[in-house]
């Protein structure tokens, strides 16, 4: 017997299909928590995504309104939320695209103050964000809390992404130990590509599904990057580092 309504296996038709998925699946789904720390670029892919899949509960961390100059890759917002708080803007266009999504915003910066807190409701984290400092945040957070979370940047045509599991893999901190200098580009010197942030966030939530249902082979000890001006994609294999400060001895 099958606990979800006739409405719902007509919406995640698609969804129950799949391989390994299943009606079981698409409850799992609809049971779980998943956080995005970022409503931008990323966390617009990302959110939208999740939300479609019939992620029961979707908490979204952001503190920055919508700016004019937003629109051409943060889907999730539109001219008439110019203004808006992000959160907000994602709260009612995701429950205009899936009720059965209960949407927690977070109008705030996540920090070493908030995010053992925020995190200890979810069961898995997605890296949305556009800072060094903030992902190592999150990466201490998951690892204490034993928590998956998937780390994704995008930076004008090319991106990258990586699962971390915690005992499954490097963490965050094995393979990005040092702080970018100062004048390193970002996407406010360099631009980026709408699309860029669309390819890696889709990437993202395919992961965070995976790793959901316990199904498929996740992005774990592997940097996936993606290059879109040349169209070239690769891996480069990475291994935990004894000597972590986060996950090992160090
Ligand atoms: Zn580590």
């Amino acid at each position: 017997m099958s606990s979800l309504t006739d409405k719902q296996i007509k919406r995640y038709n698609r969804n129950i299909l799949l391989r390994d998925f299943g009606v079981d699946g698409q409850q799992k789904l609809l049971n779980s928590k998943v956080l995005i720390v970022g409503a931008g670029g990323l966390g617009s892919p990302v959110a939208f995504y999740l939300a479609a899949a019939g992620i029961g509960t979707l908490g979204i961390v952001d503190s920055d309104e919508v700016d004019l100059s937003n629109l051409q890759r943060q889907i999730m917002h539109s001219t008439q939320d110019l203004g808006k708080a992000k959160v907000q803007s994602a709260v009612e266009t995701i429950q205009a695209l899936n009720g059965d999504v209960k949407v927690v915003p977070y109008n705030v910066p996540l920090n070493e103050d908030n995010a053992n807190e925020i995190i200890n409701d979810y069961q898995l984290v997605v890296d949305a964000t556009d800072n060094f400092s903030t992902r190592q945040t999150i990466n201490r957070a998951c690892m204490k809390q034993s928590k998956p979370f998937i780390y994704g940047g995008v930076l004008a045509m090319q991106g990258q992404a990586m699962s971390i599991i915690p005992g499954q893999g490097p963490c965050f901190s094995c393979v990005f130990r040092n702080e970018p200098p100062d004048n390193a580009p970002t996407t406010s010197t360099d631009g980026i590509l709408g699309a860029m942030a669309g390819a890696i966030g889709s990437i993202q939530v395919a992961e965070a599904v995976k790793i959901l249902l316990d199904i498929g082979t996740p992005l774990v000890g592997r940097i996936l990057t993606i290059d879109l001006m040349n169209m070239y994609t690769d891996q480069i294999e990475v291994k935990a580092d004894v000597n972590c400060p986060v996950c090992g001895n160090g």
